[in-house]
């Protein structure tokens, strides 16, 4: 007989799960498989939350949507290869959007994959997550999953968040080390978003350029509402006098229906402002670059944002102010009094109240039109009336037609509370924004889903009923993309490109998982069936029957698409 010493060991699939608890991060969302299954076990033995899905993206997004909520960074974990890819577009979704996530994925091999010998899902993922991410690591010894996990932590939430891929080898999980020299390796990232104060003398350029503005403009982006300076950013707006445009994100930052709001005077303010603050927000092209007609008059920028290189991207930025929203806000909060700055006069808001009213009166008619079947206003007013007695209430959407209508009807009134397509403008976020804004929120979601955009996170409605969380989904269905009208041009027997089952009956999916459907026609079957669904705060989802000529093509970006010069 051998005389062993015993050794209290431990593993690396014991470690992750240490490392990870040991930074506060107590929600992992993702999907088994080989070789992370029983990492996941591992996890809610050890008590942490694991939301399992049914496709990786869904899972991805879950995380990312978690991050943006809570600034802590949202964990997705995968198998390899195929899942580690299904994953990695919600990965770049979250690093494109500023969102602080991790994927966390097994991988096969590494002597085999280097070698290309052919191995169960045999994928080079460190690289292949490289252009896709903040950042990206791999962990091949069981003493590094420590420092491994924080790296990973602190580079997704510092400076401008994002997502960070995290390999994790199999043979890593499996690996053995001495508990107590495990224990010391664990890392406890310390400040991991640390403030980043702006210079003093960019404070004075920007109260300066403000000082002799005649119309300024704030313009609040995702970034100031992630930044959770809400105080602050309300105190600036009110002290100032300046009226303010929400991203669509930001809605809620302040209640929509404040009166310095200008969303209802949109491309007026865009195009007359003479200094334009932007706070957290881009200027991509959900912004027209910051140039060309939308932006009518020349206009100076300040730009407050927390990465430099985002200054001068598309137009000439006069004063930058470099640091996290809450100090610099603050920054001009505190030399307010100091630079003599005047509250805007009559010139600049009289004109932008009187077009508010007029936009305000044309789309109270339109919503108030009666229809039959229902049109986007009608079903939307009966929604918004609905969920203003929930102001509380998490709202996810995405669509063409469906997103562009809700986002300018459907009022918000608390910050952090709208979740959407976002900075690529995409589709597919649907069911994994809601899932993971349920969990890490405890409070109901509603999504607002246009028929096609549901199609790509559908099955998750299993996974809504089978944690049972309190998500009403309502499809927008007007048997389509974008509408449900177009024809085969040959007369084939195929179906046009755009067109799905006419009058399919969504609501019956969820009641396959023991959700509860409605059928709605009317406005006032949408509101009951809101209104109960709300009430019960169980799984459900809303068929709302739409008009199927209803919709225009591409909503509002009809002019991106490129059009055929050799028209037959
Ligand atoms: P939107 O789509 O709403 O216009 P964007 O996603 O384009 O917003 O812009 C968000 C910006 O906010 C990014 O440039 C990002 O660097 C910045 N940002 C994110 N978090 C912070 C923060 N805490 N402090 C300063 N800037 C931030």
């Amino acid at each position: 007989m051998t005389n062993l010493v015993s050794v209290d060991v431990t593993d690396g699939f014991h470690l992750v799960i240490d490392a990870l608890k040991h930074n506060d991060i107590d929600t992992i969302f993702g999907l088994v498989g080989i070789p992370i299954t029983d990492l996941a076990r591992l996890a809610q033995a050890e008590g942490m939350r694991f939301i399992g899905f049914r496709h990786e993206q869904n899972a991805g997004n879950a995380a990312a949507i978690a991050g943006y909520m809570t600034q802590k960074p949202g964990i997705c974990l995968t198998v390899s290869a195929p899942g580690f890819l299904n994953g990695l577009t919600a990965l770049a979704n979250a690093t494109t959007n500023c969102f602080p996530m991790i994927l966390i994925s097994g991988s096969s091999e590494r002597e085999i994959v280097d070698l290309q010998q052919g191995d169960y899902e045999e994928m080079d993922q460190l690289n292949a997550a490289k252009p896709y991410a903040k950042a990206s690591y791999r962990i091949n010894k069981a003493e590094d999953i420590g420092i491994g996990v924080a790296r990973a932590i602190r580079a997704a939430v510092s400076g401008r968040p994002g997502g960070v891929y995290l390999d994790l080898p199999a043979q890593l999980l499996a690996q053995t080390i001495e508990a107590g020299h495990a224990k010391r390796s664990l890392v406890k990232v310390v400040d991991p978003v640390p403030r980043q104060i702006p210079a003093p003398d960019s404070v004075q350029r920007a109260l300066a350029l403000l000082k002799g503005a005649k119309k300024p403009l704030i313009l609040l982006g995702k970034g100031a509402a992630y930044a959770q300076a809400d105080a602050d950013i309300h105190a600036l707006v009110e002290r100032t006098g300046i009226p303010y445009l929400p991203m669509s994100m930001a809605k809620g930052l302040l209640p929509d229906t404040h009166a310095q709001s200008a969303s209802a005077a949109r491309s007026y303010v865009l195009a007359e402002a003479d200094v334009v603050v932007l706070i957290g927000a881009r200027l991509n092209w959900l912004l027209a670059h910051g140039k060309g007609k939308t932006w009518g008059k020349p206009k100076q920028f300040i730009q407050i944002d927390i990465s430099p290189t985002e200054i001068d991207s598309n137009v000439a930025i006069a004063a930058p102010l470099i640091g996290d929203i809450g100090s610099c806000v603050a920054a001009l909060l505190d030399g307010l009094d100091g630079a003599g700055i005047a509250k805007p006069d009559a010139e600049w808001l009289g004109p932008i109240a009187e077009r508010k009213e007029q936009n305000m009166a044309k789309m109270t008619a339109l919503l108030n039109r009666d229809a039959a079947p229902m049109n986007f206003h009608t079903a939307l007013r009966a929604i918004r009336d609905v969920l203003k007695q929930h102001p509380d209430i998490n709202l996810v959407n995405e669509g063409a037609n469906t997103l562009d209508y809700a986002r300018s009807i459907v009022d918000q009134y608390q910050p952090r509370k709208r979740f959407d397509s976002g900075t690529w403008g995409i589709m597919g976020i649907g069911m994994g924004y809601a899932i993971g804004a349920a969990v890490v929120s405890g409070k109901p979601v509603v999504a607002i889903e246009g028929d096609s955009a549901f199609g790509f996170s559908g099955m998750e409605l299993e996974t809504i009923c089978r944690y049972e969380l309190p998500v009403t989904t309502i499809i927008f269905n007007n048997n389509g993309v974008y509408r449900g009208t177009d024809v085969n041009p040959t007369g084939g027997k195929d179906v046009a490109p755009t067109v799905f089952v006419k009058n399919a009956r969504y609501d019956k999916m969820i009641e396959a998982f023991g959700g509860i459907g409605y059928h709605a026609t009317t406005p006032e079957e949408l509101t009951r069936a809101l209104s109960e669904a709300i009430a019960a705060g169980k799984p459900a989802l809303i068929n709302a029957v739409i008009d199927e000529t209803a919709g225009t093509e591409s909503g509002r970006l009809t002019n991106l698409n490129p059009q055929s010069n050799a028209k037959k």
